[in-house]
């Protein structure tokens, strides 16, 4: 990388800001010959590595991780109609084997209830193989015909993490989706991002499924991100795919199924909302490299100070930490501005002056200094970890908060929308929906808001004045 190309937009421009630190953090490069494809750098890879570990951990408490093929036989994509409606625009084909035409086109999984659930048919046989819950993360397929983003809006969606539980009774399900939005909480709390869950509206929910719960965050332009969803299927997939299980009195009966799904948008998200002017900022628990020291050197004690550096990583290292030490030939502030791009939590700087005091400075990476005595090193470091952390989760909802405004009239929200998300009332009406949506130039992003710091009690519909909800109105990606 070229380091001195410039610098970073500032991140007022939201946009440009994003489009240069995926390639200055060396994130994903999007040099690649064909639209929406993109390629993970080593470092982007390292992150998306520790992001994807945090969600496998959460997942493998009671879920089994599976692997199934990325080709779905035409005949099998076919058979859902209400899913084949939402997804034909964006199928891959495969319709080749060298040059015979296929006898059976195949196309390239745009998400995979089509590939488990035959599956699912041959495996569930009774009540004691319920409740069944597996998952898989793998790549999939869209031909986006929209602008597409890297990590945003693919066509290639390269880290798909999707769940696929199958239930005795229609509440079972019910009770995994909340289960299910219980995880991703966790998950999003581990990344220090804070979200909005909401009941997406009827004619936004997923293409054959009940009802859709979606996780959304703030980014910082205001608009929202949605980065997770929540499906029940009821028995719609169940009737389709035949996936029938013997009750205790020897009846068949058809399953209940939910599906949820986690993207690489999660690690756009994490760059987004938390990064700076000065790059990406990561949660310790995440960062490929949590502590770099950067030895200050004078000529005269340069050999005192680089064996001090030495045996502080050793000890680091020792402690479970993610060390480096940066021994490049470069003067010390190209080095903080490397790190900081990266991200790095902490940097730890040893130099001769540290050296006859004791100690050693420590920044953390909103640049706060702080001076830990050389005796307590391993435990002063974990601290200041551990409250960065702590910090970064802080800075995080307050800024998603001053994003969140309420509206009692359309020309408020019209207005407040701009910034952020805005809450309403609304009567829940198809007619309101079109109007709210078309006055205020936005979404209508959900119902059913999970937070307890919204208003919840009803009121009357900003469109038409009638009883209405609570509604959440987004401007989303
Ligand atoms: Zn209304």
């Amino acid at each position: 990388m070229e380091e001195d190309a410039g610098t970073l937009p500032s991140k007022k421009d939201f946009s440009a800001w994003y489009n240069d630190i995926l390639w200055r953090a060396e994130i994903m490069d999007v040099r690649y010959p064909v639209k929406g494809l993109y390629v993970w750098y080593p470092f982007g890879f390292a992150i998306r590595k520790r992001v994807y570990q945090t969600l496998r951990d959460l997942l493998d408490v009671d879920h089994e991780e599976a692997l199934f093929p990325l080709l779905i036989p035409e005949h099998e994509f076919m058979k859902e109609a209400e899913h084949i409606k939402g997804f034909e625009n964006e199928v891959y084909w495969v319709t080749h084997g060298g040059r015979n035409e296929l006898d059976v086109p195949l196309a390239l999984r745009p998400t995979s209830e089509t590939a488990i659930y035959p599956m699912y048919a041959l495996w569930v046989r009774s009540h004691a193989d319920l409740p069944l819950k597996i998952y898989q993360i793998v790549n999939t397929f869209r031909y986006e015909t929209r602008h597409t983003r890297p990590l945003i809006r693919l066509r290639e969606i390269t880290s798909f993490k999707e769940a696929h539980t199958v239930h005795a009774t229609w509440e079972d399900a019910e009770r995994q989706v909340e289960a299910a939005l219980d995880l991703y909480r966790r998950f999003y709390d581990r990344l220090c991002v804070p979200v909005l869950i909401s009941r997406r509206p009827d004619w936004d929910k997923f293409p054959g499924a009940d009802y859709t719960m979606a996780v959304d965050t703030i980014m910082p332009d205001g608009k929202t991100l949605q980065i997770g969803t929540v499906h029940h299927l009821g028995d719609q997939f169940s009737k389709t795919f035949g996936i029938t299980y013997e009750d205790v009195n020897g009846e068949q009966q058809y399953v209940y199924q939910t599906c949820y799904g986690i993207s690489e948008r999660s690690i756009a998200a994490l760059i987004s909302v938390h990064g700076d002017d000065r790059g990406l900022v990561l949660p310790p628990d995440l960062a490929p490299l949590q502590v770099v020291i950067v030895p200050i050197i004078v000529a005269r004690r340069r050999d005192e100070v680089i064996r001090a550096a030495g045996d502080l990583e050793e000890e680091l290292l020792g402690c479970g930490l993610r060390v480096k030490t940066d021994l490049r030939e470069i003067r010390p502030g190209a080095k903080y501005y490397h790190w900081e791009m990266r991200g790095v939590p902490l940097r730890i700087e040893i130099g001769p002056r540290d050296l006859d005091g004791g100690v050693v400075t420590a920044v953390n990476r909103y640049g706060e200094h702080a001076a830990i005595s050389r005796d307590q090193v391993a435990a002063g470091v974990a601290d200041m970890l551990a409250s960065f952390r702590d910090q970064m989760r802080e800075v995080a909802e307050t800024r998603m908060k001053e994003h969140i405004r309420t509206a009692d009239s359309l020309a408020d929200a019209a207005e407040s929308v701009k910034d952020g998300v805005v809450a309403v009332c609304w009567c829940g009406s198809a007619e309101c929906a079109d109007a709210i949506e078309e006055q205020v130039d936005a979404s209508i992003l959900g119902t059913d808001v999970r937070s307890s710091e919204m208003m919840t009690s009803a009121g009357t519909c900003i469109s038409c004045g009638r009883t209405g909800a609570l509604a959440l109105i987004s401007r989303t990606y």
